[in-house]
């Protein structure tokens, strides 16, 4: 099959709608467009019907009850909702929280927010695969922890963390443990309760949805968790969640979820494959690589390198016609070094000389074998007038650089 450019492998950023979904979102926007709360006519029921079946259709991948969806526009406001909701409500039996260091901005900003407003939070470090230990959540635990706030699985590096050990340790203290999914619904299965957790942040476009639509999962029994909302109006969604519903975006969202759930089967395998193979190939005839992440507890189609005595900024330069990131997708704009990579421990070189390659449904092995030969060639040109790179050939030790990469 030949290989159109340019490639699309930044699914980590965000995914093309799939066809299936837009067919299914398409009539919602001009003949079905009314507003599913109009109660007293069939434009308003005919809305209100489709985003209850798209409710049914993220519940059942979530395996929540479909009142325990509220919709949102995305991860960014679902993680806000959660956060600030739970402190909101909760204010009376506490003010910390726990959080890690290498949450989504959505958290931590939304954390730092409240510490402004007088709340204590603590950041737990992870170790050098992107692992929270959950013996640490334990520990960090108070009288007045109100929440534990643990993504699932991290955007730049793909590590999952240990869930099911932090929503167990979470129940126990009898604290609420809300978990920013937006990289891992769909990509592979779940289930709130095996997770035991209360709250939990979704995207669509992460999951060949559409841009601007999420939810929120909020557990309703056992505990029913209390949520001040943060948008006022018209008292949408139960009162958790003002504002007209985007119905096209739900009906998306939905058939992106029931899409997801059949490809469960087989996609999880078949991006672990690609990644797999475009590791060996790196590996087999490139020195100096850095992997960031776990090597094996990390979602299937993430791999993100260190290229030593590379810069990021070049390589994605050479790479042109090939779409990935470096750094991370949502500060690359800035010239920081990723802090979720700084967290593992690793300097700021090597940082700067990260690659984050995202696999999706579009991608094949021939797009894989191109990218990897791509990449081969550019890091051996660049390498080529590295003085650093010739120095370290020799044995002489440039700057730590060389232990460092052999620590890994
Ligand atoms: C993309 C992403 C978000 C933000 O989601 P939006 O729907 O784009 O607001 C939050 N958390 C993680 C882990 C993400 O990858």
């Amino acid at each position: 099959m030949a290989i159109t450019l340019p490639i699309y492998m930044d699914h980590l950023a965000t995914t093309p709608v799939a066809p299936e979904v837009f067919e299914a979102m398409r009539p919602y926007f001009c003949e079905r467009f009314g507003n599913p709360a109009s109660r007293s006519h069939p434009f308003g029921w005919v809305a209100e019907e489709a985003v209850e079946q798209a409710r049914a259709q993220v519940a059942h991948l979530l395996g929540c009850k479909a009142a325990e969806i509220v919709w949102t526009s995305g991860a960014t406001e679902s993680n806000n909702l959660a956060i600030k909701g739970v402190a909101a409500a909760y204010r009376e039996k506490g003010r910390h929280l726990i959080t890690s260091r290498i949450e989504h901005h959505a958290v931590l900003d939304t954390c730092k927010r409240l510490e402004q407003e007088g709340c204590q939070v603590t950041y737990l470090p992870v170790d050098r695969t992107g692992r929270v230990d959950p013996g640490d959540v334990e520990r960090a635990i108070r009288k007045e922890t109100i929440l534990i706030s643990i993504m699932a699985a991290n955007n730049e590096i793909g590590t999952l963390q240990p869930i099911v050990e932090i929503g167990r340790i979470a129940k126990r203290h009898g604290v609420l443990f809300h978990t920013d999914a937006a990289q891992y619904v769909g990509k592979l299965p779940l289930s709130v309760d095996d997770w035991q957790v209360d709250l939990l942040s979704a995207s669509a476009h992460k999951c060949y949805g559409p841009k601007g639509v999420g939810a929120l999962y909020v557990r309703m029994t056992k505990p029913r968790v209390k949520l001040v909302p943060q948008m006022d109006g018209g008292g949408h969604e139960k009162g958790r969640r003002s504002g007209t519903i985007n119905v096209p975006g739900c009906v998306g969202f939905g058939a992106a979820c029931a899409l997801a759930e059949r490809e469960l089967q087989t996609e999880p395998a078949r991006l672990l494959a690609l990644r797999e193979r475009l590791r060996n190939d790196l590996w087999s005839k490139l020195d100096y690589l850095h992997l960031n992440g776990h090597p094996t507890d990390r979602l299937p189609g993430n791999l993100n390198v260190s290229f030593g005595f590379v810069e990021g900024e070049s390589l994605l330069m050479a790479l042109k016609g090939i779409a990935v990131s470096s750094g991370s997708a949502c500060t690359s704009a800035t010239l920081e070094p990723s802090y979720v990579l700084l967290a593992l421990g690793l300097n700021a070189e090597l940082a700067h000389a990260s690659i984050r390659f995202g696999f999706g449904r579009s991608n094949t092995e021939e797009e894989v074998d191109y990218v990897s030969a791509r990449v081969i060639e550019s890091v051996a040109r660049l390498r080529a007038l590295s003085p650093l790179y010739d120095m370290a050939l020799e044995g002489i030790d440039v700057k730590g650089t060389q232990r460092s990469l052999h620590a890994c």
